[in-house]
């Protein structure tokens, strides 16, 4: 390291320089390592995102994808190396930090309060960001996500789709500037998955938020996604359009061999 103590310069600007980007990358990481015991998960990443982007981080399982996204919400400390968020260095950030910051996630692992209503959920999440009463806001976002007509239900009462869908609608409540979901489609139906497919289009377009979304599924990123990145082995095997990883042999073979 060359950089001084206290230095908040950091390499997605020099990096933005040198390829002549003209959108700051909001999101940057620096030789991000994790390792558990004797597994290397995550080996050396450098990845960054541009603001506004919608990214898909898509690799076979095990690849580190999940571990990635928990080095850039906070869940998991690196072993070694740095992550930047709108011009700061946050590696040492806990994760309400982050979310403090604009940083909002949806885990693979369902996180909604099972014995609450659609409604109480809802409210639980948009209480970080309202202050007084909460229920004209509530209102808004269930009507926005499609989520009025279900708001009296238990969540454990919901589908597998509509749980992830009131799921995404809860770190959406906090307005993020930038959004991460880990496989939010999985066990949805193609009708659900159309649904958040299209939900997530819509937001790219009318609104300049960043999108983070692993996924397992390439047909859900092709509805999605313009620029991929590729993780194998805890490492960027990849990037480029989806037409171009669709077409690339070795990615398809990497995919084979994973399954
Ligand atoms: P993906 O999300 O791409 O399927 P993960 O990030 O979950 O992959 O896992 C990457 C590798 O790290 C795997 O070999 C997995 O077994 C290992 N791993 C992930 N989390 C842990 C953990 N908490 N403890 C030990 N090993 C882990
Ligand atoms: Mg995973």
């Amino acid at each position: 390291m060359t950089a001084t103590e206290g230095d908040t310069e950091n390499p997605r600007v020099a990096a933005s320089d040198r390829t002549g980007v003209r959108s700051p990358d909001i999101l940057a990481t620096d030789g991000l390592t994790k390792k558990f015991g004797g597994i290397t998960a995550i080996n050396n990443v450098d990845f960054s995102v541009e603001e506004g982007e919608l990214r898909c981080l898509i690799g076979p399982n095990g690849a580190g994808k999940s571990t990635l996204f928990k080095l850039l919400t906070g869940q998991h400390t690196p072993t070694s190396g740095h992550v930047y968020y709108d011009g700061e260095d946050i590696t040492d950030l806990e994760p309400h930090e982050r979310i403090d910051r604009g940083m909002s996630m949806k885990f693979q692992a369902p996180s909604v309060f099972e014995s609450l209503s659609v409604r109480e959920n809802m409210r639980t999440a948009a209480q970080r960001v309202i202050d007084g009463n909460l229920d004209p806001y509530v209102d808004e976002k269930l009507n926005e996500f499609e989520l009025a007509d279900s708001a009296d239900m238990t969540a454990s009462d919901l589908s597998h789709g509509q749980t992830q869908i009131l799921e995404i609608a809860m770190a959406l409540s906090l307005d993020p500037k930038m959004l991460l979901l880990d496989e939010p489609v999985a066990g949805m139906s193609v009708e659900e998955s159309e649904e958040v497919a299209e939900m997530l289009n819509e937001l790219h377009e009318e609104t300049d938020k960043t999108f983070i979304v692993i996924e397992h599924d390439i047909d859900f990123v092709d509805m999605i996604s313009d620029q991929v990145t590729v993780l194998s082995q805890g490492e960027i095997f990849r990037q480029g359009t989806i037409e171009e990883i669709r077409n690339d042999a070795e990615v398809r073979e990497i995919y084979l061999g994973g399954e």
